[in-house]
């Protein structure tokens, strides 16, 4: 086993930026020296092929004419053309056939065919009155045939001047010399050929250190931040795509940091709110302790500020269960279809008591039936906490009125209040936790600060939005959107 995990680790540079980068830099290198060297030979070998071609044939052209001069077709012992086509077979190691119309070998450079009759596509092509060539690279020569044209004087019957083909001329040449300056060029060719790889071998290495180098750049920073040696941001400009990860750390770096802190405020506005309540029964109590034959009045006062402080306290250890369990996903929502109209009006009837005991007059307008797919308990909760607070927050002989209403898509529950107002700057802070807006007054409204973190919690559990608009002194609205069909996280 232990065996078996070494290899894999051993194996695992394979899977490195950097050999990818190594191959793909080596082996486009290699291919297209390779294809290169080629490219460069087989052009020479067409270019020297073509040349000797128009070579021979310009010198077979001429010999041609000199044999119909001569009549060599019909005798061949002349000398000066014998001198002419031994001197021409030895310039190009060749042999030079001369073939007449009755297509019989009339001269053979080499002295094998004469007196036989050849017939080969060529030469048939060749009477015609078309040269032809031929490269055969494999055996090393090429093979071509000329016509042998004799001008035909201008007649009555023939008043422009033609030629005739008397016969042809078949040669084949050797392309030795192209073969061995094409071994001795591929020798030079191979020669730097290595060399380049070796080039290319050598900036194979440095691209793929080079390239690679800034993402251990990022690798090192994002170490030293995770064991702690520094908090700085990462910045590595070294090229786009580090800059992006960079930045797209530090942005997550960023947001943790916020998280940390409101983690870090929230437990510090937790062990204040809870000391709070425990600090004043304890004072309650000491004081009780401290004296001596306290009246019977006396201790019941005390015991009953007591008794509130704990209520308190038990408020707010629930309060923070309530909202602990709301942090929890959405998948602890119990949905049901609610008759949203009935609800309301239930919350409103439960809340008449203490609207009455602040002297705050509640109005209710439902504007169409509403059923909407919700969880009944957590979104009495929200109702119940804005009400509540619209009568906390009232003023003597104020309103608060509710309304209900719908389309085709969302249900909206208005609650707006004649109350004290919340300030401009306090808005965006009523959400979160133990926020409350003046800690000196709210004391006398009793209160924790936690009821709008939770009822937007369970707003949003919903998919839902909630929105406030308030003017000092004269009142706040506060407005629900909730979809009438529950969405689904997945
Ligand atoms: P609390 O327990 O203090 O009521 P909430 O989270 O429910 O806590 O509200 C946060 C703060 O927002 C309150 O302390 C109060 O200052 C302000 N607030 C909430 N609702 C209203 C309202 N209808 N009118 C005026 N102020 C409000």
């Amino acid at each position: 086993m232990a065996v078996k995990i070494r290899n894999i680790k051993k194996l695992q540079f394979l899977r490195s930026i950097k050999i990818y980068i190594f191959l793909i830099v080596f082996i486009v290198g290699l291919i297209s020296c390779n294809v290169m060297r080629h490219a460069i030979l087989q052009d020479y070998e067409q270019r020297a092929v073509s040349l000797r071609i128009s070579d021979v044939q310009a010198q077979l052209n001429i010999l041609a004419n000199h044999l119909i001069t001569y009549r060599y077709l019909q005798d061949t012992s002349s000398q000066v053309i014998n001198a002419e086509l031994s001197l021409l077979s030895n310039l190009y190691d060749g042999r030079v056939l001369i073939i007449n119309n009755d297509l019989k070998v009339v001269k053979d450079t080499y002295g094998i065919s004469e007196g036989k009759i050849f017939i080969s596509e060529e030469v048939i092509r060749c009477f015609k009155g078309s040269n032809t060539s031929q490269y055969d690279s494999e055996n090393g020569y090429i093979e071509m045939t000329i016509p042998i044209m004799e001008v035909m004087e201008e007649t009555d019957t023939f008043p422009e001047q033609t030629s005739i083909a008397r016969g042809v001329m078949l040669t084949s040449v050797s392309t030795d010399y192209i073969a061995q300056t094409m071994e001795i060029l591929n020798r030079k060719a191979v020669v730097l050929e290595i060399i380049v790889i070796m080039a290319i071998f050598a900036v194979s290495v440095l691209a793929s250190y080079v390239l690679v180098r800034p993402f251990g750049k990022i690798t090192d920073a994002l170490s030293q931040v995770k064991e702690g040696y520094t908090s700085d941001p990462i910045n590595v400009p070294d090229c786009l795509e580090t800059e992006n990860i960079g930045e797209a750390f530090n942005q997550v770096l960023g947001r943790m940091k916020v998280l940390d802190d409101s983690r870090r405020e929230f437990v510090s506005n937790v062990s204040h709110e809870l000391k709070t309540p425990i600090t004043s029964i304890k004072v309650l109590a000491d004081s009780l302790r401290g004296q001596e034959n306290v009246p019977i009045e006396l201790y019941q006062e005390f015991m009953e500020d007591i008794a509130a402080e704990i209520d308190r306290e038990n408020e707010i250890i629930n309060n923070l269960l309530t909202l602990s369990r709301m942090d929890r996903t959405a998948v602890d929502l119990n949905i049901d279809q609610v008759d949203v109209n009935m609800l309301v009006e239930l919350i409103m009837k439960r809340l008449s008591a203490i609207a009455i005991k602040k002297d705050v007059e509640l109005v209710y307008e439902s504007i169409r039936p509403v059923v909407a797919e919700i969880d009944e308990v957590k979104i009495s909760l929200v109702i119940t906490n804005l009400i509540e607070n619209a009568i906390k927050y009232n003023k003597e002989h104020g309103w608060v009125k509710v309304t209900l209403d719908a389309d085709h898509q969302f249900f909206t529950i208005e609650v707006a209040d004649s109350g004290i107002g919340i300030p401009r700057e306090s808005i965006e802070h009523i959400y979160e936790r133990f926020y409350r807006v003046d800690k000196s007054h709210s004391r006398e409204v009793e209160g924790t600060g936690l009821g709008l973190a939770i009822t937007r919690s369970a707003i949003l559990m919903h998919r839902g939005s909630i929105k406030a608009e308030s003017e000092e002194g004269e009142g706040t609205t506060f407005t629900v959107k909730i979809p009438l069909t529950y969405i689904s996280v997945s």
